[in-house]
């Protein structure tokens, strides 16, 4: 439509009928000192016309001669309610009286039409969803597009593909205080903005239904009130809309009711952004923290979980929300994996406010204990105790927060109690991977990574001397001939268990073959290398064994060697080896160290 169009459109009297373009119809009548102003469309399409939001007892006579005035009424097969709101339908029951032709048909949402058949009318009435959201006028198709809560919740718009008009009943629609059909320039959004704060609940649901629109080649928005939107200033009003402060955001700033729902939404939506963003407990935890301390004065989170093999563990904000063993306070205690029926009993309450200020003492000890139940099992599987430093308390809607946040956070924790868990299984299969099953001492795997490192640290570093002692059972074969190998078993964790005695947590003691151990001792001289080696062939020297192996007499020989700065691994290995073989060649329980004045 080029301009000279648009400025027929703007020029017509409204006292009569205005083509809009390709055999659609303004039909609508111009009320005097009337904000709304309510338009009605026709779609002329010989005897499948459509008729598009009827309008009201007020404005029906005049639509009808219109109407008449561009084809006999008969010739409306379709009529089109985007919603149920009066001033669309009202003129229904007039028009149904009006309507011979058993064809005709009202469509609409199904929620319009739960509430149309109440005007108890002769026509059909039918759900545009049960259409496929389409209706096929003969050649001439019409599509229909839901764009909900403008303002009813089963809202629809239609866009008719013959004049790629969009019929959009409120979604466009604005308060206008004089008449003007044609919106001329950018400024019609004033109207348009106005409209929408009052009654759209939210810029996201707008934001959906302006998404769905955008996709249509509009070359005209016939809104049901307001001003037709010209093709050229459609992108515009939809990027405004898109921003548009709308519905609750709005209310908020005077009714206190919704001020409050909203500040409640508002902690919540970032709770459980914070939940969706941070992967850490603590740093979900901490942003708990910080939210809640928005409204109430609190010093101290803690949070006081079941775990199976602990019992309980303890995430406090004093240590960072990491994991401790502590037990919840006396007066949770017993609560604490229990049923939440029990919690239910003894404070009445799901958010308990606790006070319990000694006489005199100015310092107030209050907390508030949120429980964080499992749905399923309805336990208490975790409390959350908030510790407040001033004595008030909570008012109904502070302790709603807390309560709505109690769902979040139980989520948040039991996340957090199976990572444990997993983390645990993952460190038991770690520990089995690194130690020996029979002697516990650590495995060849475990040393050579280990051990590369103290390595490295002793190549950088001269004095973090890296000491090897080499030990070998002497005629051990000869043990597990005679008694067995179970016997021998027991003979190999006894000689672990004195490796494991005379040295340190630091040192690595590793079974490194069948009855062969090697021990890392860190950043000591040879000489206490050497003593320490000693210190273990007298122990095992002095072994004593019972029953059948009451006789014997177990030693052990050994080799003992300083590693030297970027000396490879094995090659110290080799030469704490060859010692010790010269100890087994020296007649045995004999320990061999290099000559350091080499
Ligand atoms: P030497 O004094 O020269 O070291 O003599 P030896 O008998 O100790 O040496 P040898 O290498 O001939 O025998 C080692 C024995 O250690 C052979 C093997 O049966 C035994 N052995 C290796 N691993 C295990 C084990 O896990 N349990 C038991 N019971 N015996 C083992
Ligand atoms: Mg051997
Ligand atoms: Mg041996």
């Amino acid at each position: 439509m080029d301009s000279a169009d648009l400025a027929a459109i703007d020029a017509v009297n409204p006292q009569q009928a205005i083509h809009l373009g390709q055999r659609a119809w303004w039909v609508g009548h111009k009320l005097d000192d009337d904000p709304f102003q309510c338009h009605v469309y026709l779609i002329e399409n010989g005897d499948q016309s459509v008729l598009v939001d009827p309008g009201s007892s007020l404005t029906i006579n005049e639509t009808l001669r219109k109407i008449e005035s561009i084809i006999p009424f008969d010739h409306i097969r379709y009529f089109i309610c985007h919603h149920q709101d009066p001033d669309i339908t009202a003129a229904m029951p007039r028009l149904d009286t009006m309507i011979t032709r058993s064809d005709a048909v009202l469509l609409s949402h199904w929620r319009t039409i739960a509430l149309l058949k109440h005007y108890n009318l002769n026509i059909r009435l039918q759900c545009v969803e049960q259409l496929g959201w389409k209706l096929d006028i003969g050649g001439r198709e019409l599509e229909f597009i839901f764009t909900p809560y403008l303002h009813f919740p089963g809202s629809i718009c239609t866009f008719d593909h013959g004049s790629n008009i969009l019929f959009s009943s409120d979604i466009f629609g604005g308060f206008t205080e004089h008449w003007q059909l044609l919106a001329t320039d950018e400024s019609y959004f004033d109207a348009i903005k106005m409209f929408h704060e009052h009654y759209m609940p939210s810029r996201e649901i707008l934001h959906h239904g302006l998404t769905k629109i955008e996709r249509y080649p509009a070359r005209l928005i016939a809104p049901q009130h307001g001003s037709i939107i010209p093709q050229h200033l459609i992108a515009y009003i939809i990027n405004q809309l898109k921003t548009l402060n709308c519905g609750t955001y709005l209310l908020t700033q005077s009714n206190s009711d919704i001020q409050r729902l909203s500040h409640l939404n508002e902690i919540l939506h970032q709770f459980t952004r914070a939940m969706i963003n941070y992967k850490a407990f603590s740093e979900i935890a901490a942003e708990c923290l910080t939210l809640v301390r928005r409204m109430l004065p609190v010093s101290n989170l803690d949070f006081y979980a079941c775990e199976e093999q602990h019992g309980s563990v303890h995430f406090s904000s004093n240590a960072m929300f990491t994991a401790s063993d502590s037990g919840p306070p006396s007066w949770l205690v017993g609560l604490l994996g229990e049923e939440y029926s029990n919690w239910l009993n003894r404070f009445r309450r799901q958010v308990v406010y606790f006070c319990d200020i000694p006489t005199g003492a100015r310092q107030s000890n209050c907390s508030l204990a949120v429980p964080l139940v499992d749905q399923e099992s309805k336990t208490v599987r975790a409390i959350a105790v908030f510790t407040l430093h001033e004595t008030t308390p909570p008012d109904n809607e502070e302790l709603e927060i807390l309560r709505r946040l109690s769902r979040p956070l139980h989520i948040a924790v039991e996340r957090e109690m199976i990572y444990r868990s997993l983390e645990q299984e993952r460190q038991k299969f770690y520990q089995r991977s690194i130690r020996d099953h029979l002697t516990g001492l650590y495995t060849r795997l475990y040393m050579r990574d280990t051990v590369e490192r103290l390595l490295h640290i002793h190549d950088r570093d001269s004095s973090a001397t890296v000491g090897i002692i080499a030990l070998d059972i002497d005629h051990f074969k000869l043990i597990n001939d005679t008694y067995g190998h179970l016997e021998g078993d027991k003979v190999l964790c006894r000689i672990a268990d004195i490796i494991g005695a005379e040295i340190r947590k630091s040192d690595i003691p590793v079974r490194y073959g069948g009855e062969e151990f090697v021990v890392f001792i860190v950043a000591e001289p040879l000489q206490k290398v050497k003593t320490i080696a000693e210190r273990i062939r007298k122990a095992v020297a002095a072994l004593k064994f019972n029953g059948v192996m009451a006789n014997v007499h177990c030693t052990i020989s050994g080799g003992v060697v300083i590693r030297k700065q970027h000396e490879p691994l094995d090659k110290a290995l080799q030469r704490a080896d060859a010692l010790l073989y010269s100890a087994k060649s020296h007649g045995r329980n004999l320990i061999c160290a290099e000559d350091n004045r080499q």
